[in-house]
């Protein structure tokens, strides 16, 4: 007997979409770690790339776009699904009071960003987009009548006679209890905790990825890991972004020495190189970004200049300190076009998953997108019946040759909960290590002394912070291995010892 039909680990834009796409008449559950709306979805700031108006665009240019961004690595299909079905579920969102920016004739507010040849980005509050899709996904949600567990921590799925059948789960009052579902489904985010230096939330340690890793489903992708060029290097957690427009309109960056060594117009991941190198040169964890000469800040810029204000900084005056950050994993479980993994009974969806259409580079504002189509699309294949994966997609890269993979060792389940000294000394040492040697610049040695301090990490205490800890490792520790295989330098992989791109690799390096 089984509590749910679905059970969804994650109340972001894609566990959301997921929910309320479902049948009133199943029974449907969510867990999220924390409250509903602290999702990553919530920080999402420029918007949801979408084609709204085909009298200046088209599906086949929004396309074109992503395709140039993957750097080869793109499953055709699964941007083809993306681009297609993305445009009337971005104006389904007006049937949940999602409020998007208009002009005074009450047209969309189209927006264009780097890489995009059309201006097709729809947003909402200027830079708030995520924190309005949050509020109006949670508030449908909420009034839905599904079971909601907050603040319960999925620990590992359930797997029996080679079936996903529910997941282990911390509740909030303390107790661990194996939710039986018929289906599962990750919505459970990315992993940028990894890193020291990262724009994401503290939540994000790729608990549905490790999960996915331990329970044996395929996972893909993992050495793809896009870096923003100019976090604001600051105690906060997750690091201010210092937007592009600030590049566009005359921002300058320079070393610590006050010296200029890039072109700082260059695409973010060519900027994100320049800046790394400069500091690995120097021996210093930041460069610096001079926006002193460039007029009516607080006006053209009042949400950045809200989070300067916060933090004393004032751009009048002061260099501000930037460092490249984590922003996005574009890899994660494997599925097909429906969002099946490799794992009958379990699904994935948003930037837990991958399903090809980032390739080797996420073109910017296209991971809402993916979230609220495969998300959708998930439910749509459940109703259909549909219950094992099938050769689609990002699915057929199955089919390729697999680096060796250790498989790491569950973890007992022991709900101690609370951080402890030594695992927080942990997580810090490998977001350090990480950061230095797996980021943005890699090579053959600096991924092998990381793989020394991540590996290392064992004993972990059960609870939270232990479970966290040994879910970042897990997913450090794949990461590491794909990026050693992977011998070249394309999209958001950059090796030092082989600069170069190599058509030979031109495929998804799969682990399982
Ligand atoms: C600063 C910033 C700006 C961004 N701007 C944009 C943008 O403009 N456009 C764009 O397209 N993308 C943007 N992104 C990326 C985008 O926000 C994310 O990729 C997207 O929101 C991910 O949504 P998701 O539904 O996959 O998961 P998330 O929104 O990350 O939600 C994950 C959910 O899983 C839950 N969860 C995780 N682990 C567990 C566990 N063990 N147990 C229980 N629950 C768990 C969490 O509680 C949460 O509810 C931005 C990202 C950042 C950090």
């Amino acid at each position: 007997m089984t509590d749910f039909d679905l059970l969804v680990v994650g109340s972001g834009i894609a566990g959301l979409t997921a929910v309320l796409r479902t049948d009133p008449s199943l029974r449907v559950g969510v867990i999220a770690k924390g409250p509903l709306e602290r999702a990553t979805t919530m920080w999402a700031q420029g918007g949801v790339a979408a084609v709204l108006d085909p009298s200046i665009d088209t599906t086949e240019a929004h396309l074109a776009d992503t395709v140039a961004a993957g750097a080869g690595l793109c499953d055709v299909d699964a941007v083809r699904v993306l681009v297609d079905e993305g445009p009337e579920l971005v104006r389904g969102l007006d049937a949940i009071g999602v409020r998007f920016d208009r002009d005074g004739q009450g047209r969309l507010l189209l927006a264009r960003e780097g890489g995009h040849s059309a201006a097709r980005i729809v947003h909402a509050g200027g830079a708030a987009t995520g924190a309005e899709l949050e509020r109006a996904l949670v508030a449908a949600v909420r009034s839905r009548g599904v079971t909601i567990h907050e603040h319960a921590f999925a620990v590992d799925l359930l797997v029996e006679h080679g079936r996903c059948g529910g997941v282990r789960t911390l509740l909030a009052d303390g107790r661990v209890v194996d939710l039986r579902a018929r289906h599962v489904l990750l919505a459970a985010g990315g992993a940028g905790q990894m890193y020291a230096v990262t724009t994401t939330p503290v939540g994000s340690t790729g608990d549905g990825i490790a999960m996915a890793l331990r329970a044996g489903a395929a996972v893909a992708d993992l050495e793809f890991v896009q870096f923003h060029p100019t976090a604001l290097h600051h105690e906060r957690v997750p690091k201010p972004l210092l937007s592009e427009a600030l590049r566009g309109h005359g921002a300058l960056i320079v070393d610590v020495n006050g010296e200029r060594f890039v072109d700082e117009l260059l695409p973010r991941d060519q900027v994100s190189r320049a800046i790394t190198a400069r500091m690995n040169d120097l021996g210093v964890d930041h460069c610096l970004l001079d926006v002193r000469d460039l007029a009516d800040f607080v006006t053209r810029f009042p949400t950045i200049a809200t989070v300067l204000a916060d933090v004393g900084l004032d751009p009048t005056v002061d260099l501000l300190p930037i460092a490249p950050a984590a922003h996005y994993l574009c890899g994660g479980v494997l599925t097909d076009l429906d969002g099946a993994t490799s794992l009958p009974g379990l699904w994935a969806a948003g930037e837990v998953a991958c399903t090809g259409v980032h390739g080797a580079n996420r073109l910017a504002s296209n991971s809402l997108l993916e979230g609220l189509v495969f998300g959708a699309r998930v439910i749509d294949a459940i109703g259909r019946g549909v219950d094992t994966c099938s050769m689609t997609g990002a699915m057929r890269a199955l089919d390729e040759p697999r680096p060796p993979w250790r498989t790491p060792a569950l973890l007992p389940v022991d709900p101690i909960v609370g951080h402890q000294p030594s695992v927080d000394r942990a997580r810090a040492d490998l977001q350090q290590a990480m950061t230095l040697g797996a980021g943005v610049l890699r090579d053959a040695r600096s991924l092998a002394d990381t793989a020394s301090v991540v590996d290392g990490i064992d004993g972990l205490p059960a609870g939270v912070a232990g479970w966290e800890l040994a879910n970042l490792r897990d997913v450090a520790s794949a990461l590491l291995v794909a990026a050693a295989a992977r011998t070249e330098t394309r999209g958001a992989h950059a090796r030092r010892d082989f600069p170069s791109t190599d058509p030979t690799l031109a495929r998804r390096l799969v682990l399982s």
